[in-house]
Order: structure tokens, then sequence, then C-alpha cells
């Protein structure tokens, strides 16, 4: 027996009255609007949907011009060019993942096997694995290769409900290969019609020819490759991996330091292995958010708070490298705001936001409405882009979802699947057009 769909979405050409580029979203069960105060949330305010019953939404061109309920919008904006019936469905601002290295070359499908055989991640790397292997294939990949990789992958998150999205360089760790990178990010942007926040991650590990020198490396990232990335313009933030093996606390505070002299805000691989001092850096030199987080201390988190740094929490990375899970509750009661991200990476392949959200609810202690608010506002301002996207408010950039889900709680609650039924990118149909015909 076929089961009845009598919700299935409905997208119908409008009158010749309606103002082309017009798209009309009504009758949602739940419109999560995330309306309220400028900025990221923390506390209570970090649960807070503001959820519209019998919601819509009226947009022209790429931004939103009115939210309400369906009788007020329907009553104000009659028709459209487009419109989505989102009867019995959720409809919430698209994902914007705040972490991923998303450009690079090289498939490690093959380390798959050696972590399930127990290997750990020295003996994988003395077996041609590793961050190195990536670094070998990014080096050699031509500037088209990486941008058309980087393009299949951009599809693949929107399809999957990502309408923002944050990559980093730091696999080409020489100027020209970490240039490559960036504007092979810019370019599959472009193409993919996806935005893009690129930031520049060259202090990602010591390259291999700068083996046991790391403070000769970072000269070089200051003196050269920092000034040629700026120069550029080719990245809005400045990353650092703060770690035992790879950068100290005292070598990412040079980094960080250039970097703001520059004009790039920074942020911090932090505490991800061990306790590094990465959060308290993070809160020193006002970093927008600290990444990661599995160990950070009581006073690094204290200081995050006071400092305003977003914690961005990568649970796929914790479930990829057999690690423990950060925990958001005792960041969210230190004040601090969460951010998510997929932290999308050639050790962790995840493009899901959905699968984050997930594991968020079960790993790291946030409630399913703390976990989306993490996976779009916060992580808007988290990748500097919460004036445009995170919410579902009039001005903002019209990035909407559509689930098949009748209350929001099945995005904790599923695991693995794919609940996206529609995307809406910046007022443009991508994904549920098939359901149009
Ligand atoms: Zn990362």
């Amino acid at each position: 027996m076929r089961p009845a769909q009598p919700h299935k979405i409905r997208a119908v050409r409008g009158e010749a009255v309606a103002v082309a580029r017009s798209l009309l979203l009504v009758h949602a069960s739940e419109l999560l609007t995330l309306r309220g105060p400028k900025g990221p949330r923390a506390r209570e305010a970090a649960s807070d949907l503001g959820i519209l019953e019998d919601g819509a939404v009226y947009a022209e061109g790429e931004r939103i011009v009115d939210v309400g309920t369906s009788a007020e919008i329907l009553t104000r904006h009659p028709r459209a060019a487009t419109t989505l019936d989102a009867s019995g469905k959720v409809v919430l601002p698209g994902f914007v993942d705040a972490h991923t290295h998303a450009i690079f070359a090289g498939s490690r499908a093959q380390e798959v096997e050696w972590k399930a055989q127990g290997l750990t991640y020295a003996e994988i790397a003395a077996r041609g694995g590793g961050i190195l292997h990536t670094v070998r294939a990014t080096r050699e990949a031509s500037e088209a290769d990486l941008a058309r990789l980087g393009l299949e992958r951009l599809l693949a998150f929107v399809s999957l409900g990502t309408t923002t999205v944050e990559v980093k360089s730091g696999y080409g760790l020489q100027t020209q290969d970490e240039l490559k990178m960036l504007r092979a990010a810019a370019d599959a942007a472009r193409t993919a019609g996806v935005d893009v926040v690129p930031t520049f991650l060259g202090a990602h590990a010591v390259p291999p020819e700068f083996e046991g020198r790391s403070d000769a490396y970072l000269d070089l990232l200051i003196s050269e490759t920092l000034p040629a990335v700026a120069l550029a313009r080719s990245a809005a933030y400045c990353d650092v991996f703060v770690e035992e093996g790879y950068f100290s606390a005292a070598q990412g505070r040079r980094l960080l330091q250039k970097a703001a002299s520059l004009g790039l805000p920074g942020k911090v691989h932090a505490d991800e292995l061990s306790d590094t001092g990465g959060a308290a850096l993070a809160a020193e030199v006002r970093a927008v958010s600290a990444d990661h987080l599995l160990h950070a201390s009581d006073a690094g988190i204290e200081a995050m708070a006071r400092a305003g740094v977003i914690a961005t929490l990568l649970p796929a990375t914790s479930l990829a490298s057999r690690m423990p899970f950060a925990d958001g509750r005792r960041l969210l009661a230190a004040g601090v705001p969460v951010a998510l991200g997929t932290d999308f990476n050639p050790n962790a392949w995840c493009e899901s936001m959905q699968l984050v959200i997930a594991l968020a609810c079960h790993h790291n202690g946030l409630l399913p409405a703390q976990a989306i608010m993490a996976a779009t506002v916060n992580a808007a301002y988290a990748v500097g882009r919460g004036e445009d996207v995170g919410t579902i408010e009039r001005g903002k950039l019209a990035d909407l979802l559509v689930l098949d889900a009748p209350s929001y709680h099945h995005l904790g609650y599923r695991i693995g699947g794919d609940l996206v039924e529609a995307v809406v990118k910046r007022g443009r149909v991508r994904k549920g057009r098939a359901l149009t015909k």
C-alpha cells in the first residue's frame, strides 16, 4: 500500500502580478525564527527558538521581507513567483557550518581500516597516512582540481541543509599552496552558490621541511605567508592549531597578534588532545572562537565567557578519532555561547550538520533547541555572518530549510539520515524542486 502524502511540498508558478524572484513559504507547523537580540546567545537565550505555529515567510530577491503567521503573511503578500507549502513540517534557517577543512586533495579512506585495527594516530602517520599525506597530495594538486573537489563537497553540504560554510586552508603549509587553497575555496563557493567564509590556517602543522624547527616555520608564516594572505584579502580569519607537538600557546599568541595587526581576527584549535592553554589564549587575544575544547580548563572557560569568545564544538571529530566529547553543558553553564561545525576533513568526512546536531544532543549535553541555536545563530556569529544569516527575520538572507518532520526535536532524535526536504539559498530553491512538478 502506498502511504498517503498529504503534506508533500508543492511549489507552483505564481500569477503574472507576483514580484519576480519572490518566494512564499507557508503553513510551517513550526517556524523556528530564532529571533532575538543581536549577538551570539548564551544561558537561557540559547534555547529560545522563537517558534511561530502555522508560520510563513515572504522573500524578494535574496532577502526576507516579512515573517509571521500564514494568515498574516498571505494577507500582506497573497502571491509570489514561487510558493512552498510546508504543512506539517518544520522550517528553520539554513545551517551554518562553523568549522571545515573542505579543500584538500587525496583520499585517506585506507585509514579507516587502520583505525579499526586499533592503530594509533602516530602509527598511522608512520605508515604514510595522517595530515602529511594530505599535505603532499594538496601541494601536487592544481588550483582547478582543488576547486572542482571543493565544488562537489559544497554541493553535498547544501543538499544536507548547510547554506554558509567556513573553510580553512592548512594543507599547503607554504605560501603559494596556502594561497592556492584559499583561491580554490573562493572559486568553489562562487560555482556552488554557497557563502564560504575563508580562514587562513597556515599554522595547522609543521611541514616536513621544517621538522623540529617550528619557530623557523612560524617566522616564515609571520614574515611572508600571513602578509601575502592579508594583501590578497583571501581570508577573513587567522587560525592556529595550539597543541603539544604542533604550536604552543606562546607561538599562537605571536601569530594571532601579527594577524590582528593585519586586520585578521583570530580563531584557535584549542585544547583538543590536552589542556595546552588554547581556551585562555583565545580569550586573551579576543579570538572570535575557540574550537574543539575537549580538555579546556575551568580557568580557560571562565576567561572565554568574560571575553565573549564562542566555543565551536566538533563532535563528528570525536566520533572519527575515537576521542571523548567536549562538555557543552559545562560551557553553557559558564555563560559561553556554543556553536557547532562538522570539522569536515580528510580524517573525518562528515558534511552533515544534522548528524552533528544529533551527536551534540547525545554526547555534548546540548538540548535539541540549544544544538539548533549552535548550528544557526551562534555558528553565524562564530564566522562573522551573524548580521546576515542564522535567523529568520526581516532583512536577513532568505536561507531556509524545510524539514520532513513534525517537530524540531527530530533533529536531535534522528541519527544519520536526511530530514531536509527543501533548501532555499538566497531566495532560490536549491533542493525540493523535483517536488514541484
Ligand atoms: Zn579543524
